[in-house]
């Protein structure tokens, strides 16, 4: 199965979070998952498949096998990826040559990517149809915006390390002075609704560059947004390819984790929890007894050693590209990770056939956070964090193994049709 290939046309067609969760609802939809409302009435069966969404931005995904099931096998990654998010009524001339967009960042990315290539929109947009507002998703599709360098002539530092603005550094032109449609209008257009209908919208930049397999051996997988889409894909085709095991398989995909994951549709928020308590009520399951007997995987990308700054990777836990699954590893937890959750998804992968390494930031360097720890305080399972190893994290056009998509895909599989029971000090699988 060439995993990379699906993987980059749904990366190609999830330019915002919006769009990666209607791609994934579309998948689920095909698999048989029925989608429930969090402001409706649920009848579940089981066996089921239900998916719910939160914000159009979020979604929780959940196989029931039979109605005493054990507990919960969750995984869990994220929709959003470090962006610009365009302001409303952005337009603004500049050197009374250009017009530009106006931008503000969305998360912590590598501003030098950004530039020197076609960009376009995406996100959402607000509509009034018929007296009720309705979210639209807008995708402008075509190389409309570019983020011009300064030439060498007139920046002779640019190669010592250049500090970026984004109040000044960072804003697309859009064409010229004078425009006969407004951004506004060209969003409409991508839409299929009126100008005058849009109400608010939700937009952002993406890169148009195209993913690519490459490498003299096709080694490599490098496209936009692989953190954490790569995740994304893996642990959706392991929940719909998994066989029925003894407890209910979940996944969890949340919006701005980038941003900290403290909105509605974060991994902060009490969505996973809310959707469990639920399940468990559904079907006279006893929630903390479930939640005892319940596992979690945050599978967010991380860090390859970098082949020209391999001083930046730890001296002994040194992922490589291809080389498997990560586990991530951080004695003041911003991981979740301990001995008991690692035992538990080494012995996972060992039955799937997939091999796995280990991640630590050096000890004198900080890392990033991630959705275990922060998904742990709501929903309180033993929870490990994982990740596919990547190179250049937050830049415009990211690098992975082309073997380690279907290597998670595989352990997904198998993950979701495990069971995680505890007996006393011990656990069985
Ligand atoms: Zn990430």
């Amino acid at each position: 199965m060439d995993y990379n290939r699906q993987l980059l046309d749904f990366i190609k067609h999830s330019p915002s979070a919006y769009h990666a969760v209607d791609n994934v609802k579309k998948a689920l939809e095909s698999a048989g998952f029925e989608r429930l409302e969090e402001s409706g009435a649920w009848t579940l069966k089981a066996p089921g498949r239900y998916y719910v969404e939160r914000n159009g931005s979020a979604i929780i995904a959940f196989r029931v096998p039979r109605e005493d099931y054990n507990g919960f096998m969750i995984m869990a990654a994220h929709s959003d990826s470090p962006t610009f998010r365009i302001k409303e009524k952005p337009e603004t001339v500049s050197a009374g040559a250009y017009t530009r967009l106006n931008i503000e960042k969305y998360g912590w990315m590598i501003c030098s990517t950004w530039l020197d290539r076609p960009l376009s929109a995406a996100g959402r947009v607000m509509v009034e149809e018929n007296g009720r507002i309705i979210s639209r998703l807008a995708d402008v599709d075509r190389d409309l915006l570019m983020i011009p360098s300064v030439a060498i002539h007139m920046d002779r530092t640019v190669n010592d390390g250049k500090k970026f603005d984004a109040n000044v550094d960072m804003l697309p032109i859009m064409g010229g002075a004078e425009q006969n449609r407004s951004f506004a209008a060209i969003v409409a257009d991508s839409a299929g609704v009126t100008e005058d209908s849009i109400i608010a919208m939700d937009m952002q930049l993406y890169p148009r560059t195209e993913g690519a397999v490459w490498g003299a051996e096709n080694e490599y997988v490098s496209s936009p947004r692989l953190d954490d889409l790569q995740c994304v894909f893996g642990c959706m085709n392991g929940l719909i390819n998994a066989n029925d095991g003894d407890s209910a398989g979940v996944l969890a995909v949340f919006d701005n984790e980038e941003v900290g994951s403290g909105t509605l549709q974060g991994a902060d928020s009490t969505f996973l929890w809310d959707v469990l308590a639920r399940c468990c009520r559904a079907f006279g399951v006893e929630t903390e007894r479930a939640m005892a007997n319940s596992f979690m995987v945050s599978a967010d990308n991380a860090h390859a050693v970098h082949p020209n700054h391999p001083e930046y990777a730890d001296r002994n836990d040194r992922p490589l590209m291809n080389g498997g699954i990560v586990i991530k590893y951080n004695a003041a937890r911003k991981y979740a990770t301990d001995s008991l959750s690692a035992a538990v998804f080494m012995k996972i992968c060992d039955r799937a056939g997939v091999p796995y390494q280990r991640f630590t930031n050096r000890a004198d360097l900080p890392g990033g956070s991630t959705l275990g720890n922060i998904s742990s305080a709501h929903v309180s399972v033993s929870t490990v964090d994982i990740g596919l190893p990547q190179l250049a994290m937050h830049s415009a056009y990211e690098t992975a193994g082309a073997k380690d998509t279907a290597y998670l895909v595989k352990a997904a599989e198998e993950f979701y049709a495990c069971s995680f029971r505890r007996d006393g000090d011990s656990v069985l699988l």
